[in-house]
């Protein structure tokens, strides 16, 4: 047994250890590591040890991590070292049971005894004394006291001392979970912040009383709210009145948000106009707290552009579908979409009782005019003959280009006599004479539902049929 020392040199040799870290522990505040490294140098004093030591639990207590070790000779701090809780059970029993292990013969006590060949031999260790470090109700680690030499008694006064140290480890454990803890809402509150301002969409939170308690500066300048509206904990009236004041409908906005201001649990999601042509999408929604209800998220979009784009679609898929139904040179429909309205006009027809009357025009000798003109000035002639028949037709009547330098025109509620009438007159407007262009003339066909065919097909070749006959009589003639 090594030789202790006696009790006023031990109790002195602890108070002074002990005066010493209380004067210097504020200094610690924050580093965590730092009154790690206080605690295990004054331990070596305050017991007279030759090494001291702070070791920490993992989670799932398998293993034991040495957080700090002080060496008295060396005046050395290491760390790093783990020891697993499997090759050592009776010393991670003995931690257990929240004892302070007090092992004046460590070779030799059953708790200890674990360690000798592998780890007190070669340290020449011969006395340990160790106190556990609590946290939250359980033991998390443990403060190591070890003497180097033979066997060594530890008093109670000295037991109480690594307590008391171990508790101060403690102490700066939960100071370092709280300064990760500050550290992780710090982080948080700058992730959000930043998210904040990054989004393309105006942001307004406010209280249950409707006051400001934040917003972001796309909010600002999406409105161009002036500052006096967004004071915190300003009233919500006047701010209602701005907004509103800025949109097409300002009372159905303000009553829009009582609704939903009225019902703390409302979601939701619409769109208004601002005056100034902008479209802007809205979604509100509860900031909720444990639960509870404690304020209300609204967010402005701006979907103008998008909602342009949409028009700008519709509006090309409505110019595709026409451009589909209509003849590239003339711009009269073609064949297939006027077949489509044949067959549509003949259902009215047999619906209402009421006859039609078909018409097909040909262009005389346009041969000829190609021959004799060039191709170009064929297509200028078949667009003015277009125009001419554009020009004079009834608004519910219809032509189209049936094929090369023929046109079928559909004459709804028209009988043979009206019809023949207005394409006569038709023919005569064709053959006058133009500048520019050679003269042409026209023959025309006429057949009238349901007397010269009850079916589209015969009433078409009906008409054709009287076409060939003007052309027969000289062309330049309508039958
Ligand atoms: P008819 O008085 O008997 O109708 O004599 P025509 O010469 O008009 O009759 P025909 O049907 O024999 O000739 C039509 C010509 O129209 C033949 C074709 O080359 C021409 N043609 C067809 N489509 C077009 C076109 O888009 N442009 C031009 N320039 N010519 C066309
Ligand atoms: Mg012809
Ligand atoms: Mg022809």
């Amino acid at each position: 047994m090594d030789e202790p020392a006696s009790l006023p040199t031990r109790v002195h040799r602890q108070q002074a250890a002990l005066l010493a870290i209380g004067a210097e522990w504020r200094r610690y505040e924050g580093d965590v590591d730092g009154a790690v490294r206080l605690i295990t140098e004054t331990a070596v004093t305050a017991l007279d040890v030759e090494r001291a030591s702070v070791w920490l639990l993992d989670e799932g207590r398998t293993k034991i991590f040495c957080e700090d070790l002080y060496e008295r000779a060396a005046r050395r701090h290491s760390r790093g070292v783990e020891l697993p809780a499997a090759a050592y059970p009776h010393y991670f029993a003995a931690l257990g049971s929240e004892e302070v292990i007090a092992a004046s013969d460590a070779h030799r006590d059953p708790r200890t005894s674990e360690f000798s060949a592998g780890y007190l031999t070669p340290l020449g260790i011969g006395a340990m004394l160790d106190a556990p470090i609590r946290s939250g109700g359980r033991v998390v680690g443990v403060l190591c006291h070890e003497h180097v030499g033979g066997e060594r008694g530890f008093h109670v006064d000295e037991q109480n001392t690594a307590n008391y140290l171990a508790s101060l480890v403690s102490l700066a454990l939960e100071l370092r979970r709280r300064l990760e803890s500050e550290r992780a809402v710090a982080e948080s509150r700058s992730l959000l912040r930043a998210a904040f301002e990054a989004t393309s969409e105006g942001i307004l939170a406010v209280d249950p009383e409707g006051s400001v308690v934040a917003y972001n500066q796309r909010f600002v300048e999406m409105w161009g709210v002036p500052a006096e509206l967004l004071g915190r904990g300003g009233d919500a009236g006047p701010r209602l009145q701005y907004l509103a004041g800025q949109t097409t409908a300002p009372e159905a906005f303000v009553t829009r948000v009582r609704a939903i201001f009225s019902e703390p649990e409302a979601e939701s999601s619409d769109l208004f106009e601002l005056r100034d042509g902008r479209s802007v999408e809205r979604t509100s929604r509860p900031q909720r707290l444990g639960g509870k209800v404690i304020g209300r998220v609204w967010s402005y979009r701006d979907v103008t552009q998008r909602r342009r784009m949409e028009a700008a679609l519709r509006a090309s898929e409505e110019q595709l579908r026409e451009l589909a139904s209509r003849d590239a040179l003339t711009g009269l429909y073609n064949r297939r979409h006027l077949h489509q309205h044949l067959e549509e006009e003949l259902v009215r027809s047999r619906r209402s009782g009421r006859g039609f009357a078909v018409a097909m025009l040909d262009v005389d000798h346009f041969k000829r005019i190609n021959d004799e003109h060039g191709h170009q000035t064929g297509d200028e002639v078949l667009k003015a003959f277009a125009a001419d028949v554009l020009g004079r037709l009834r608004r519910t009547d219809s032509v189209g280009r049936w094929g090369g330098e023929e046109f079928l025109l559909v004459l709804p509620e028209t009988a043979r006599d009206g019809a023949l009438h207005v394409l006569d007159e038709l023919r005569a407007h064709v053959a006058r004479p133009r500048e520019g262009l050679p003269r042409f003339t026209v023959s025309v066909g006429v057949a009238a539902f349901p007397e010269d065919g009850a079916e589209l097909l015969p009433l078409i070749a009906r008409a054709d049929a009287r076409l060939y006959e003007a052309k027969a009589a000289g062309r330049d003639a309508v039958r």
